[in-house]
């Protein structure tokens, strides 16, 4: 299945329970533009080379279009459109006055030297500045990409557009980024994660969880639970498992990724390594957080995996089939729309400031991204309960209630 297909499949489910008019439904699920660039750049030997990018803007009925960019090699624009997809019904579901938006170059960024990627950053923008901007389109980090990809962003499209740092966010603090925006993804994810397994009537110190994928989101996630007393007995990226069932030293394991060249846990030694795959499939996880690529649990391996309650810290990790089986089974499943929904929220404060000329304290910018997700939940907690349908099909309801009110208002995307 592709990825696309599977944003659709999860759509239809809240379309059919609001009755959305097939035109409406056509309308909400098209992109408003799809662009494909080639980009070049000449490699630190001389030689020249082309790569693919893309910029898919879904919808802007309630406001400027907003989206992460992605650097990994296996970027495509299937991908990328499901991907602004989802931003669309994100913004809406924590209600942020934005539409939705993605990006990407099919890059594996590892293989490139700093200066390569600055260059390739460069030339990305040369190709699309046209179409982004404060009031139109607004990148942020995703997989592969940086405050240091955002800051090289924001000055090639200043060349063009002049002095607005509201163009992108994620930027470094020091050049206008907001104070908690890095940690602000896996943060929300951690927050959200004590949010259900409340609602849940479990307790933090009897939840062994279990994180897959350890770069911005699972590190952050990691550190949040870890502080809030959740044993966590598993984290992985591309190099393995890294297993203790009596909880891994997270701390220590932070330290690790900093002295590792690619941030990486290869080499961590306090702990049992196993297979990159097998993270999922631990029999002791009570919560299982993906927070790495998309279409990880599929009717391959769904079998397996025992968990009961998934908090979906990446975008996508979780095809139909497989979410239907789940669901059958009785898994709660916080779905990513709203579960890594705190990475967009601090961007929205990151953009208010940048507009404003003012600068918010962290503190403020935790207290109001938890006051924000903690709303959004308590909606979508309160849908699934009375309409009796998973806490997905309620978050896509609420978000598609949303877009379709400012569609039918405004008289649709611009
Ligand atoms: P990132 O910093 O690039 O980290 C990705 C992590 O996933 C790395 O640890 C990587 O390992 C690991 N990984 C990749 N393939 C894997 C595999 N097959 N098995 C196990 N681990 C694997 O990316 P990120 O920003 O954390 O994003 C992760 C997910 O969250 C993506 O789906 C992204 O769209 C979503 N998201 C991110 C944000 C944000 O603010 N960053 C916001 C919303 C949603 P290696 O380092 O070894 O390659």
């Amino acid at each position: 299945m592709k990825a696309f297909e599977a944003v659709q499949y999860y759509f239809d489910q809240a379309a059919e329970r609001l009755e959305l008019e097939p035109a409406m439904r056509d309308m909400l699920l098209m992109a408003n533009r799809e662009v494909t660039v080639q980009v070049t750049i000449e490699r630190d030997n001389g030689e020249p080379a082309a790569f693919v990018g893309y910029r898919v803007q879904h919808n802007n009925s309630r406001g400027p279009m907003k989206g992460g960019l992605r650097y990994h090699h296996e970027v495509n624009l299937d991908e990328v459109r499901s991907l602004a997809s989802l931003m669309t019904w994100k913004t809406a579901v924590v209600n942020l006055p934005y539409g939705g938006a993605k990006g990407g170059i099919e890059v594996d960024p590892r293989t490139l030297s700093m200066r390569e990627k600055e260059a390739l950053t460069r030339a990305f923008v040369d190709k699309i500045q046209d179409i982004v901007g404060p009031d139109s389109d607004i990148p942020a980090p995703d997989m592969g990409t940086d405050y240091r990809v955002m800051s090289w962003f924001r000055n090639q499209w200043e060349k063009y557009h002049g002095f607005n740092p509201a163009v992108i966010t994620g930027k470094p603090v020091e050049e206008y980024g907001a104070k908690g925006r890095e940690e602000a993804t896996g943060r929300g994810v951690g927050i959200l994660t004590v949010k259900l397994i409340g609602r849940l009537g479990r307790k933090a110190s009897d939840t062994r969880v279990a994180i897959q994928g350890f770069g911005n989101v699972g590190s952050h996630a990691a550190k949040f639970l870890h502080e809030a007393q959740f044993p966590i007995i598993a984290v992985s990226d591309v190099t393995g498992t890294y297993y203790n069932s009596e909880g891994l030293n997270i701390p220590d394991l932070l330290r690790h990724t900093m002295d590792h060249p690619h941030g990486q846990l290869d080499g961590y030694a306090h702990c049992e390594k196993l297979r990159a795959g097998a993270l999922l499939e631990l029999e002791d996880t009570d919560v299982l957080i993906p927070a790495a690529i998309g279409g990880v649990i599929t009717a391959e391996n769904v079998d397996r995996i025992t968990a009961p309650i998934i908090i979906e810290g990446s975008n996508g990790p979780i095809f139909p089939l497989a979410d239907k089986q789940l669901s059958d089974r009785g898994v709660t499943i916080l779905p990513d729309i709203l579960a890594n929904a705190g990475g967009v929220t601090v961007s929205y404060f990151e953009w208010v400031q940048n507009r404003q000329h003012y600068r918010w304290s962290l503190d403020r910018v935790r207290r109001e991204l938890e006051l924000t997700l903690v709303e959004a939940f308590e909606k979508v907690w309160e849908i699934s309960q009375q309409q009796k349908v998973s806490l997905r099909t309620a978050a896509f309801m609420i978000a598609i209630k949303r877009v379709r009110r400012a569609t039918e208002l405004s008289g649709g995307p611009s």
